[in-house]
């Protein structure tokens, strides 16, 4: 099997029929970076900040942060990466926030959420975020977005965080996409509203599959339900990939979903262009890409 994937570590990513497609890492770190760059990957469309987070009994700092995602930056010259602002919260317990246990965590306090109702907390990962934008090319990705609203409320936030880095005298860059996870069903039925005030779209199969199909992703009685190719799930995947398309912003699926093998041939069969997969899926996904024709 390795052994057959060889031929595709240098390979670019194009379908049987020459068509060009966009192929993404899942990362956390500057080993992941480095292992994205390897594979020649794109770029990272999905850089998952939780770990900075979590097991530690204090708050990670602007500093900090930002040389973590500097270091990122630097193991991808050249390349994007799409930086996920703190997941946190549901099933990801932060010790130095005290969250409370909640009934339903998946449908609690967590994510964007949190973010919002702690500004201070999501502005210092915000100016970190812009900070590193002079070491490469960030993306920003604003996770369990549920409606407009919401989304604004985030860019607000930003907005804020820029002028105080311009108060600071600290540069950053000019022009940094701001994008939103499609992993709650109310978003992925307002894709169309949704895409007016996005740059990109990334679609969170696993959370939307969670969501759609009312089934918890992380409870084994109900694995069984748990199905990202369910009729009602890719019904939402198309209409957020047309929306994109309309719209002319790049729409992408993050999840578990991009990396299967039964997957590929259908999302590329629904118009999609990006697949970000984890780096042990690199390689299998460009063969799979490579051997579709529409
Ligand atoms: C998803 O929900 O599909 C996703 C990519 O995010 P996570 O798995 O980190 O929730
Ligand atoms: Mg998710």
């Amino acid at each position: 099997e390795q052994a057959l994937l060889l031929p595709y570590l240098d390979a670019p990513t194009r379908t049987a029929d020459g068509e060009t497609i966009g192929l993404y890492c899942n990362i956390f770190s500057r080993e992941t970076a480095q292992k994205a760059q390897s594979l020649n990957a794109d770029g990272a469309g999905l850089f998952r900040t939780e770990f900075l987070y979590t097991g530690r009994p204090d708050l990670p700092g602007e500093e900090e942060q930002m040389a973590v995602y500097r270091a990122a930056l630097e193991a991808m010259p050249g390349k994007s990466i799409t930086f996920r602002t703190m997941d946190i919260g549901g099933d990801k317990p932060v010790e130095s926030l005290a969250l409370e246990q909640e009934q339903n965590a998946f449908l609690g306090y967590r994510a964007i959420r949190i973010s919002l109702d702690r500004p201070e907390l999501f502005r210092t990962q915000l100016r970190a975020l812009l900070r590193a934008s002079m070491w490469g090319q960030v993306q920003i990705l604003f996770p369990m977005i549920s409606g407009v609203d919401e989304l604004r409320r985030a860019k607000a936030q930003l907005e804020l965080a820029k002028e105080e880095l311009r108060q600071r005298g600290l540069d950053f860059a000019p022009h940094i996409p701001v994008g939103i996870m499609i992993e709650v069903p109310s978003a992925a039925i307002l894709a169309d509203e949704l895409a007016r005030e996005a740059d990109f779209f990334s679609i969170g199969s696993n959370d939307l599959t969670q969501y759609t199909l009312a089934v918890d992703r992380m409870n084994p009685k109900v694995a069984y339900l748990s199905d990202p190719l369910h009729p009602a799930v890719l019904r939402l995947m198309r209409g957020t990939i047309d929306a994109a398309r309309k719209a002319g912003i790049p729409c992408s699926v993050c999840g578990e979903l991009a990396g299967m093998e039964e997957a590929v041939p259908v999302l590329l069969s629904m118009g999609l262009k990006k697949f970000s997969v984890s780096p042990n899926r690199v390689l299998a996904v460009r063969r799979l890409i490579s051997q579709w024709r529409p």
